[in-house]
């Protein structure tokens, strides 16, 4: 009798989940659990939550999704909570035996955590499916990848890869080994209070973002059928509002849709319609996405230190300097309102991303890591290789060929909010 723990991560979906179908195929019966894991409730060494509330709210909302859509198929989803090397290996005891699956994630806390495992005896099978393309797919040893992205690109664009086929979800998910309530009684599960936060506002929301595996779909379809791609290229440096960029991302961080499911609908797209600039620069972002999910992979946990993959001086460590960063307290109003908007709904534009960053970075001189911890903390979709990927290029301390992007806060300001609509939009 063969019992799969099915670990969800960072992929709070049933379609296009290799890893969640293997274990529908591998097993006899299904375990499929979430933990919550305690090093997320902590704080950062900046002194503020590793994960706020915005992404917490995005987070609860896609659990509950994937429990309601396990339940509707006979299973159900197991929230733990604690330091996943102790809550498995007690399950594991609770259960009998039974094989851990999962997401890969190519980040040293995640690594940390199946490397500990694994050395308890738990066997482990973990599935690379977050992104686009299929690494097995890449025309070099993803070792050796190239490390200026438009090189990375053309290797890709002359192989005539475009993205990995998705697959579909399970016909059928094998039963739960054993009453639920069984399990319940020997776990921790998590405080819904700990868990749970609701906003209230008496404004109209202009970003609205619903965590879950639905609401993903709802969202990209209506994406495509408003057809927004045609347009995506003229308005994805625009800074307010739902329709200029695709918004796809807090979906795609926690997995709530594939990557390879997007561009699918992508490559229909452009079958029925035609492919043009917005489609070709929508399937482009997406590569710069695996590009920094695929870098972990050559240079690992040296991605991760404070100077990162260069030997310059990195910046001070002023606590009153980054509370004004934060608050949006500096000197520029065009950067505090993106601070502003940041801390209110969980969101920033890239365009804006960049631009405070290179504030944090270059003007106050600040260390990238409290900017990126930041980040972390607030975006509704933080992502470990997208966050850690764009700070260290902006620092120049990744793999930038131009060694750093130090913006010009007046110049850009006169670019994309030359009216002031933006800043005196959150100001
Ligand atoms: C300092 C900094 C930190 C960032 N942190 C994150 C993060 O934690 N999580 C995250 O998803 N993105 C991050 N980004 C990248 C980018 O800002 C967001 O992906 C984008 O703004 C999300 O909005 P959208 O889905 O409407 O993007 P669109 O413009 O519609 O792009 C479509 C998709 O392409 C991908 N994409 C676009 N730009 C980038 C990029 N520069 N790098 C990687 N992928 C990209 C995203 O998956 C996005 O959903 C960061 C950028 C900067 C400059």
């Amino acid at each position: 009798m063969k019992i799969i723990v099915y670990w969800f991560r960072g992929d709070l979906r049933l379609t296009d989940n290799p890893g969640f179908l293997s274990s529908c195929a591998d097993a006899e019966y299904v375990l499929p659990i979430y933990i919550h894991d305690s090093k997320d409730l902590l704080d950062s060494e900046w002194g503020f939550p590793r994960r706020g509330s915005y992404r917490q709210q995005f987070l609860s909302e896609s659990l509950c999704d994937l429990k309601l859509q396990l339940q509707q198929r006979g299973s159900d989803l197991v929230e733990l909570s604690g330091s996943p090397d102790v809550v498995i290996p007690n399950l594991i005891k609770t259960i009998g035996s039974a094989e851990v699956y999962c997401q890969r994630i190519q980040a040293p806390e995640e690594q940390g955590d199946i490397h500990q495992l694994t050395k308890q005896g738990v066997f482990v099978k973990e599935f690379w499916q977050s992104t686009m393309v299929d690494p097995k797919d890449l025309p070099f040893d993803i070792e050796d990848m190239p490390d200026v992205f438009t090189a990375f690109r053309q290797k890709i664009e002359n192989a005539k890869i475009r993205f990995a086929k998705p697959e579909a979800i399970p016909t059928s998910i094998p039963p739960l080994p054993m009453d639920l309530r069984k399990i319940l009684q020997k776990q921790d599960t998590p405080n819904s209070q700990n868990y749970s936060h609701a906003h209230e506002s008496t404004e109209a929301p202009l970003l609205i973002f619903k965590g879950g595996e639905r609401a993903a779909r709802l969202h990209v379809e209506q994406y495509f059928e408003r057809r927004l791609p045609d347009t995506y290229k003229e308005t994805r440096n625009q800074l307010l509002g739902m329709d200029y960029s695709s918004k796809f991302s807090p979906w795609l961080a926690q997995g709530c849709i594939s990557a390879r499911s997007i561009a699918q609908d992508l490559d229909h797209y452009e079958k029925q319609y035609g492919a043009n600039d917005g489609t070709y620069w929508l399937w482009f972002e997406l590569l710069w996405r695996d590009y920094f999910a695929f870098l972990p992979f050559k240079y690992g946990k040296k991605l991760f230190h404070r100077r990162g993959l260069s030997d310059k001086p990195v910046g001070k460590i002023n606590l009153s300097q980054l509370n004004q960063w934060i608050n949006g307290q500096t000197k520029e109003p065009f950067v505090n309102a993106a601070m502003k908007e940041l801390s209110s709904t969980g969101f920033m534009s890239n365009r804006m991303r960049q631009i405070v960053a290179s504030y944090w970075i270059y003007d106050m001189g600040g260390d990238w890591r409290a900017g990126a911890a930041w980040f972390e903390s607030q975006l509704i979709d933080y992502d470990v290789y997208s966050n850690q990927g764009n700070w260290l290029y902006i620092a120049g301390r990744g793999t930038d060929p131009r060694g750093g992007r130090p913006f010009n806060v007046a110049k850009q300001m006169h670019d994309h909010d030359p009216d002031r609509v933006y800043q005196n939009h959150w100001l």
